[in-house]
């Protein structure tokens, strides 16, 4: 489904993407372990085609197409879906109307509002938020765990093929951990849609079992594995991957 070859990326003039290789197939799950700062969130970034970034080298496939060649719209259009990971607020927009907008750009045919929002309703309640949020204006003064519910609410609201969760766990409660867990389950179980999924905490790991695991750091993936390596990072964290040159400390004595 997505296939990345050699994949090289900037931000400004700051390298950050320093050669990414990455196959995922349907129904798959890809978590992306590693440090703060290594490149993570702009790897996904880089996907969508966000032009803040520029791709100096490599490959992005999308179902054999040449993603490099679409625009971002055309992009999610095609299947492959980004949540933020610091969603932004949007002025006047109530959460169902946002979420009807972003359907409907996806499928033009999509029309019925009605049904839309009994489906969105009953979301909401799997997600734990209250129904009075459909109605509220779109992340203004939501809570960061409120912001990530409403990512998973799109992410259940547009079904797409491919979906980079970025983070989608942080600042979550305990039971809501669980029921995203579920909600991200159900979606996986059409075996033609695929994950990858950033997270630093193991509560969703374990929710979500993932069947690839890669220690990205450096703006690399520096070892590809199974489960078996979330536990090995565990105990062993990065920095044997991505050990920083040892200095001396200035000591003031
Ligand atoms: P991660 O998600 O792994 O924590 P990021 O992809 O967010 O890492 O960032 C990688 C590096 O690139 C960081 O040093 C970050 O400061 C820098 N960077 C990425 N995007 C931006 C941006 N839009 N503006 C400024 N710096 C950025
Ligand atoms: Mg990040």
């Amino acid at each position: 489904m997505l296939k990345i070859t050699d994949l090289k990326a900037q931000f400004e003039d700051t390298p950050i993407l320093q050669g990414v290789n990455l196959t995922v197939n349907p129904g798959e799950t890809h978590v992306l372990l590693g440090p703060n700062g290594s490149g993570k969130s702009t790897l996904g970034r880089v996907i969508l085609g966000d032009p803040k970034y520029d791709q100096t080298a490599g490959e992005i496939t999308f179902n054999d197409e040449d993603f490099t060649e679409l625009e971002p719209s055309e992009r999610a259009q095609a299947g492959y879906f980004l949540t933020f990971q610091s969603p932004p607020e949007l002025d006047g927009v109530s959460v169902k109307d946002f979420l009807f907008a972003a359907k409907k750009a996806h499928d033009e045919a999509f029309s019925s509002s009605f049904k839309f929002k009994k489906g969105l309703s009953s979301t909401l309640e799997t997600l734990r938020l209250p129904g009075e949020f459909i109605d509220r204006e779109a992340n203004k003064g939501f809570s960061g765990g409120e912001r990530k519910k409403i990512e998973v609410a799109s992410l259940l609201t547009l079904q797409p093929q491919l979906a980079f969760l970025d983070e989608i766990d942080s600042g979550i409660d305990i039971d809501t951990i669980r029921e995203i867990g579920k909600v991200i389950r159900e979606f996986l179980s059409d075996t033609s849609k695929s994950i990858i999924l950033v997270t630093h905490s193991d509560k969703l790991l374990k929710e979500i079992e993932p069947t690839h695991v890669h220690i990205f750091g450096k703006g690399v993936i520096a070892e590809s594995g199974g489960p078996e390596l979330i536990e090995k990072v565990q105990n062993e964290g990065f920095d044997k991957y991505f050990a920083k040159p040892t200095s001396s400390l200035n000591v003031i004595q």
